[in-house]
């Protein structure tokens, strides 16, 4: 992981470069880029004096503010929190209540460390070496209600426990239903349309792409599912699908235990997927967000085995860093969208573009400084 001159703290030290995307050292990193220091501001929070600069290429002005992932927010004492509360199981309400701020605070601070993890794990990934064992499955939940069920495709490395990537795609309610349960869904269908029926396959095709890269070959262990053959033949990489049936035991011994494993984690860690919940998300894209948080916390800073809290995190077990990452680390500097690449559907899940039929009116992220 690349470490920054930048801190949290009040330390005013070499900004890396210049916030401003249009600005041509936004990218471009060299000693010929120039800004002068403009004075300081005071402010409630610490740290209290706050250093000004001026880039004296584009003329944009920005602080050390800019640059930490508290960027605007009035309670930065919330971000760090929101992590372990998250992933301890915690829904966002009680979040709320716990930190003594309003719920939408939490719901807005959650979508930014969610933004935040998309881009901490894709520039992580842009270092690493590519997996060429995944397992994959179809993590299903809902969003809204229980008409409304939609998949997460996990893509996870067997050796490691790794979470190499996901995406979702909406599904239709299907299983037993009662004649008016199929009545109800016949009318909110007719008014608020069906799932694409290709969504899964497209979904699954994408998560595997990017997980493959520009890889000749990888290796795919999968369930069952009849989307899967599908999606694999449609890659431009060689393939070897191994298939275990959905009906086999479920023990160590399956070839599909990490997948199986990482959903127990999953379902265990997040209040939004605990059965029976009534903390379910009422957005797929707040399940993204949620989701991205986990991945995170899971490869970089859980340790791999529950029983053994020493035992490494799936990163290190996997060789893409070399120790266990604090919080302090994970936030210690604001990412910026526009000089990390991130694939497709994590594109959509950062600018909140995933709709949720059943919802008529949806916040996009589109704050122009906002990280
Ligand atoms: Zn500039």
């Amino acid at each position: 992981m690349p470490r920054s001159g930048m801190h949290n703290s009040s330390e005013v030290l070499v900004p890396p470069h210049c916030p401003n995307a249009n600005c041509k050292y936004h990218l471009q990193l060299g000693a010929q880029w120039r800004f002068k220091r403009i004075g300081t501001f005071g402010r409630q929070v610490a740290p209290h004096r706050i250093q000004r600069f001026l880039c004296l290429h584009c003329h944009r002005s920005f602080s050390t503010q800019t640059f930490a992932t508290s960027y605007w927010l009035k309670r930065p004492d919330v971000l760090p929190q929101l992590l372990t509360k998250t992933t301890g199981c915690m829904a966002n309400r009680q979040i709320a209540r716990d930190l003594r701020v309003a719920p939408s605070t939490i719901d807005r601070q959650l979508a930014r460390l969610g933004r935040h993890c998309l881009l901490y794990h894709a520039a992580a990934m842009q270092a690493a070496q590519p997996a060429q064992r995944v397992a994959i499955d179809g993590f299903v939940t809902f969003e809204h209600s229980q008409y409304w069920p939609f998949h997460h495709h996990l893509a996870i490395e067997p050796e490691s426990d790794f979470i190499v990537y996901f995406t979702d795609s909406e599904v239709r309610r299907s299983g037993k239903m009662t004649t008016d349960q199929k009545c109800k869904r016949e009318r909110l269908e007719a008014a608020l349309g069906r799932p694409d029926p290709k969504a899964v396959f497209k979904d699954v095709k994408h998560l595997l792409e990017v997980v493959a890269g520009s890889q000749p070959r990888l290796t795919v262990l999968s369930d069952d599912h009849r989307a899967y053959p599908q999606a694999i033949k449609a890659l431009r990489c060689e393939v070897m699908h191994l298939v275990t049936s959905s009906k086999d035991r479920r023990d160590a011994n399956n070839l599909l235990f990490p997948v199986n494993l990482a959903d127990l984690v999953l379902r265990h860690s997040s209040a939004n997927h605990k059965r029976e919940t009534i903390a379910w998300s009422k957005r797929r894209q707040a399940s993204a967000e949620r989701l991205a948080v986990f991945l995170v916390w899971r490869n970089y800073m859980k340790s791999r085995r529950e029983k053994r809290p020493r035992s490494p995190t799936p990163g290190q077990a996997r060789g893409s860093i070399d120790h266990r990452v604090t919080i302090d680390e994970l936030l210690e500097r604001r990412l910026f969208v526009s000089r990390t690449s991130l694939p497709q559907r994590w594109v959509e899940y950062y600018w909140r573009d995933v709709i949720t039929r059943a919802l008529p009116r949806q916040r996009r992220h589109d704050l122009r400084y906002a990280a």
